[in-house]
């Protein structure tokens, strides 16, 4: 082409809008038989497109240019033997078109042009000139995944085999372009077959190993990467997983990279290598005998439907570690498409079907479940609808005294229930048959005795401390504090911190610095507690206290490559295999936990309330796999984790791994950090949980997950959570938790703490709402002011007062709920005018823990009936779910005696999202999101339910607006926020859900949430109740009204959508700073039947059908 036939400005008319220009030139293409005058219509459109970029392709194609080019080729071919010039001018202009036109591999395939570019590219292997355009015209046909089959089938994979040679500077571009079409179709899991069983494997891994070793000077990375590519994908299928490791893949992957490392702009060859390691690493089983808890709890009587009754079906040999069909070739090879991470999010964007879009379900339920003399036990509960104080005197100046009212706190009322048998003959076991026995539980572990130096260690005085107060207070035995024993290694001139003097442990003190706290009352409460393993140790955190630190404490920032170098360190452990310890020292499903003394290892502890760990495993020698256990009668649910680690040595980086977490994302991956408690900090004036932990992350791992806990679905893996630590002091008891441990004992301790700080003014009463399933009271408080006097105005405004019910902690893992509950019956306690005037607006109804059982057995989502008590409201079980059904009853009541209460709200903490924000429920804004009732859209809605979400957000610092949400979802009909909408009646309805990690906007962006904030949030809460009070009162709207530009708020919210599940995910998380290496594989989708049927659903790589495939 030396010459050129047009002017740029001829061009630009040519493909200018409105020119019929390409029409024309097309036209004379179609029509002329001349090839000289092709040949130069051809150069013409070549010189076209190849200037100006795509958008001139773009009106080549828009024009029909694809199938006239097409067909040109079909009838010029059938004149043998073609002219090259020809064939070069016609695949130059089709490599250009292809990739613009969605549709050229199905209209390349009908048109039959894929066996002319095959049989032309057969002939001219050689012919570098011609060879080019050809193979990049099958590289777009290699795009379409029927296409690809159909290339295999006609030999193409070992017709490019033929062209990929060793290192080599010339001919570059060809060697790329034929790699990127080999791994478009090994992405056909026959062609993938089909370059295994031609040993293609090794050649690929030998090809890559000398393009490493000669390209010194990282001029051809592509070519290096598009290697892995072919690799990557034949490594899709089991048979391309074994070749890989047969031909020493792992090794051959993990050197290369290792020497790749220090070049940064070599991490595209490290992320793909990594992925593939992966990939390929065999799956492991998890080391535990089952996945099913450690610990056993005999139901009453199981639920003929659900999880509880599925994990009672399976017969009890079956081995629920692993799934036996892994090994199934055949069905594995289709099963084979992970989404993870933000892809099963944005899927779930797209998706959008979990939205109630039946509006019979949005409407209020009216008829009432249970009949109303049914409710009438509750009535025992509401004394402060009918009492008249009469007698009581109202003097202020006489000290405290409680009105006869007022029932001793923490009395017993059991409330009957209809067919309940006795909670306590429901235990198993012949001790908890009886009210709980100190005697019974307070057996120690060896005993101070029984092992070690007489009287040495942290550990030591610790236990003697607890056996001096069992002496002051006259009791024989008590719950051990802790559970090290005497063993660690001992150096008198150490125990700096207990003064010099031995045996005299420097208790904190923190009776001053936490007014709630008191660690004897503490052991008291504990001595109440029933867990199912029937724990008699008690952690040292909960019985000293939480004093929140002063200083800041940022969201981690995540440095680059920490996720790449522990999947490097994990691959290692096959690599090395003779590095790994595999050393058990900790296994609760053993009788007795292996008593490692040897120096060598940590020692872990997680037997005492709330604890969570099942087993540790020493890895390396300062690396341990710990095992979380599951919720009580289920098989999964595990996140939340407390445990002891003592044992350690000062200076050395630990490193944990949690390898059995389920999440397929964690706020770990976004700064957040573990918390810690040192005990030695604690004796040194310092009781505090601390963020703490560096390398953190959280990935997919090489632990095969069964289907039976992942839902059915097969070939899933378990993640990785890990952290690293250096420990500071030596001979020291450090606990780690998932985020500030609250116990059931710690409620309880908190909840007799606050019986004094109640004045003449308030009116604070305590009842047990019911047993729980363990035999364990479920408190409930009521909170209001004293009425002034006994009036009849005053008993009269005393009886009126709008009702406010809250509840939290119903999932255990979500202490965090505890910690803002705690802040919010500070508040109501205090002392303060506001809180004063707060009392003399509402009567506060209080749950403060729904799930004490859940709590203590350390569970993380469920209860001890295996189900998450947050599904239950529709149909609460009065044997199986007590304290839902009994607070339920509560607001059943209400709703009977037309008491039906202002506000309710659920607190909760949220595992993947920052800031403090709430779900509420909206008809409207639930219809607007489906666009299926928009003639729905005219009903009348009282916008108040985004009063309260508004004011918080304008007064709590850690509150967000942005991520609220009114929309009601299908996957959350059964939560307590949408039934006390919809059943009881409270358009105020909502849950509200704090964060475990951090907040990114207001005063504490940037930083992790503490103990402090969260107490703040529930404070913050009560001041927004009065504003909200004060609203509602017409004289102060007048002046208030800019808080409530509610149809502002309103239309802004119909741009920016938010849901829980739906929306906001994404917003909330940025994208990875490691983007590629987080995802174990992105190009594994289905692959078309091996005979390939034509439906339009095949057209051209990922459909959307296909796409559909992949979500479900
Ligand atoms: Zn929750």
């Amino acid at each position: 082409m030396g010459f050129s036939f047009l002017t740029e400005k001829t061009r630009k008319e040519i493909t200018a809008k409105g020119s019929s220009g390409m029409e024309v030139i097309l036209a004379s293409l179609e029509s002329t038989r001349d090839l000289q005058t092709i040949l130069n219509i051809l150069c013409i459109l070549n010189e076209l497109v190849s200037v100006g970029g795509g958008r001139r392709v773009g009106v080549l194609v828009s024009k029909g240019g694809t199938a006239i080019l097409l067909q040109l080729l079909i009838t010029t071919s059938k004149e043998w033997p073609p002219s090259e010039e020809l064939m070069l001018q016609l695949h130059t202009i089709l490599a250009k078109v292809g990739p613009k036109d969605r549709k050229f591999g199905i209209k390349a395939r009908i048109n039959g042009a894929l066996n002319i570019t095959v049989s032309l590219l057969k002939q001219n292997l050689q012919n570098h000139k011609l060879l080019l355009p050809c193979l990049q015209v099958l590289r777009v046909y290699s795009a379409n995944s029927v296409n690809a089959v159909s290339l295999g089938k006609n030999g193409v994979v070992e017709l490019l085999f033929k062209i990929i040679g060793p290192y080599s500077k010339k001919n570059t571009s060809i060697l790329k372009v034929t790699l990127d079409t080999l791994a478009a179709l090994l992405k056909s899991k026959a062609n993938a077959r089909r370059a295994v069983d031609r040993t293609y494997v090794p050649t690929l891994l030998a090809v890559y190993q000398d393009w490493h070793r000669n390209d010194t000077r990282h001029r051809h990375v592509h070519i290096r990467k598009a290697i892995l590519g072919c690799i990557r994908n034949i490594t899709n299928i089991k048979l391309g997983r074994k070749a890989f490791l047969e031909a020493d893949g792992m090794r051959i992957l993990y050197s290369t990279s290792t020497e790749c490392l220090s070049v940064r702009t070599l991490d595209p060859l490290i992320n793909t290598s990594s992925l593939i390691m992966r990939k390929c690493f065999p799956k492991n089983r998890l080391p535990v005998p089952t996945i099913r808890s450690v610990f056993h709890y005999q139901l009453p009587h199981i639920p003929a439907e659900g999880p509880v009754a599925q994990l009672y079906r399976q017969p009890p040999d079956v081995d629920d570690v692993v799934d036996e069909s892994d090994d199934n070739d055949d069905t594995e090879a289709d099963t084979e498409n992970d989404t993870e991470n933000e892809e099963d999010e944005k899927n779930h964007k797209t998706q959008n079907d979990d939205i109630e879009t039946d509006i019979s379900k949005l409407r209020p339920k009216e008829n009432l479940t249970r009949p109303l003399e049914d409710l009438k036990m509750y009535e025992c509960f509401f004394p402060e609808l009918s009492e008249n104080f009469q007698g009581y005197s109202f003097d202020s100046s006489k000290s405290c005294q409680t009105p006869a009212v007022l029932p001793k706190s923490l009395a017993p009322i059991v409330v009957p229930t209809a067919h309940a048998p006795s909670p306590l003959s429901l235990a198993q076991g012949e001790l908890t048959d009886l009210p709980l026995d100190l005697d019974s539980i307070c057996i120690s572990k060896d005993g101070p005795g029984g092992a070690g130096g007489a009287g040495e260690g942290l550990a030591q005085e610790l236990e003697r401390v607890a056996l001096e107060e069992d002496t002051l207070n006259g009791q024989s035995q008590s719950p051990v504090v802790g559970s090290l024993q005497g063993e660690l290694e001992h150096d008198d001139d150490c125990s700096s911190h207990s003064s010099g003097e031995l045996g005299v442990l420097e208790v904190p003190d923190t009776a001053a610095l936490l007014p709630l706290h008191d660690p004897e009352l503490y052991i008291d409460m504990v001595k109440g507690t029933k867990s199912v393993p029937q724990y008699t140790e008690v952690a040292y955190p909960d019985y000293f206290g939480h004093v929140a630190p002063t200083f800041r404490e940022h969201i981690l920032e995540r440095v680059y490559g920490v996720q790449r170098a522990k999947i490097f360190q994990d691959i290692e452990r096959m690599i090395h295999p003779n590095d790994i310890l595999d050393k058990v020292v900790y296994d609760l499903d053993l009788k007795r936990s292996p008593v490692i003394d040897d120096g060598e290892s940590l020692k872990f502890n997680s037997q005492f309330e709330s604890g969570n760990l099942r087993k540790a495993v020493q890895v390396r020698k300062f690396e341990y796999d710990l095992i979380l256990n599951s919720d009580i009668n289920s098989n999964h649910y595990h996140q939340w984790f407390y445990f002891e680690v003592s044992g350690m040595r000062v200076g050395s980086s630990y490193r944990f791994n949690i390898i059995n977490c389920e999440k397929v994302n964690s706020q770990f991956n976004y700064g957040m950090q573990v918390l810690m408690y040192s005990v030695q900090e604690a004796i040194s004036g310092h009781p505090r949980w601390v963020r703490t932990g560096t390398e953190i992350c959280y990935y997919k791992n090489h632990f095969s997950r069964s289907s039976i806990a992942a839902g059915g679905q097969k070939g899933k893996s378990y993640y990785t959570m890990t952290f690293t630590v250096t420990f500071q002091y030596r001979d020291d008891v450090c606990y780690f938790a998932y985020h500030y441990p609250y116990t059931y004992s710690t409620l309880k301790m908190h909840l007799q703490k606050l019986e004094a700080l109640r004045t003449p003014q308030i009116y604070l009463r305590q009842d047990v709402l019911c047993e729980t399933l363990g035999g364990n009271s479920c408190p409930l408080l009521t909170i209001t002011a004293m009425p002034q006097s006994s009036s009849n105005d005053q008993i009269c405004q005393f009886k009126n007062r709008p009702y406010v019910f809250l509840t939290a902690r119903v999932h255990p893992g979500e202490t965090n709920a505890s910690w803002v509950m705690k802040g919010t019956l500070e508040f109501l306690m205090s002392p303060s005018p506001m809180a004063q005037s707060l009392r003399e607006s509402y009567v506060f109804k209080i749950v403060p823990m729904l799930n004490p059982d859940g709590v203590i057995n350390g569970n993380h989502r469920c209860s001890l009936s295996g189900e998450d008590l947050n599904r239950q409201w529709q149909r609460p079980s009065p044997d199986l779910h007590p304290t839902i059904f009994h607070t339920k009853g509560l607001l059943q009541y209400l709703s009977s005696i037309q008491r039906v209460p202002l506000v309710y709200c659920d607190y909760h903490g949220h595992s993947r999202k920052k800031n403090v924000f709430m779900y509420g429920c909206s008809i409207k804004e639930t219809l607007w999101q489906t666009n299926v009732n928009a003639a729905a859209c005219d009903l009348q809605e009282d916008l108040s339910y985004r009063t309260l979400p508004k004011i918080l957000s304008q007064l709590a610092p850690a509150f967000s607006m942005a991520s609220c949400s009114f929309v009601v979802e299908k996957s959350k009909e059964s939560t307590a926020r949408v039934v006390v909408w919809r059943e009881i009646g409270v358009q105020k309805s909502y849950t509200m859900e704090s964060t475990l990690c951090g907040c990114d906007q207001g005063k504490y962006k940037g930083l992790q949430i503490g103990t402090r904030e969260l107490e703040e949030m529930g404070a913050q809460f009560c001041i927004a109740l009065l504003r909200l009070k004060r609203l509602s009162s017409p004289l102060e709207f007048r002046n208030s009204s800019h808080f409530l530009d509610v149809e502002n708020d309103l239309i802004e919210s119909r741009c920016k959508v938010t849901s829980s599940t739906t929306y906001v995910l994404d917003e909330d998380e940025p994208s990875f700073m490691e983007e590629v290496d987080y995802s174990a594989e992105s190009n594994d989708e289905p692959e078309p039947d091996p005979d390939p049927q034509e439906t339009p659903a095949d057209e051209d790589g990922l459909s959307d059908s296909e796409l559909a495939l992949r979500r479900s």
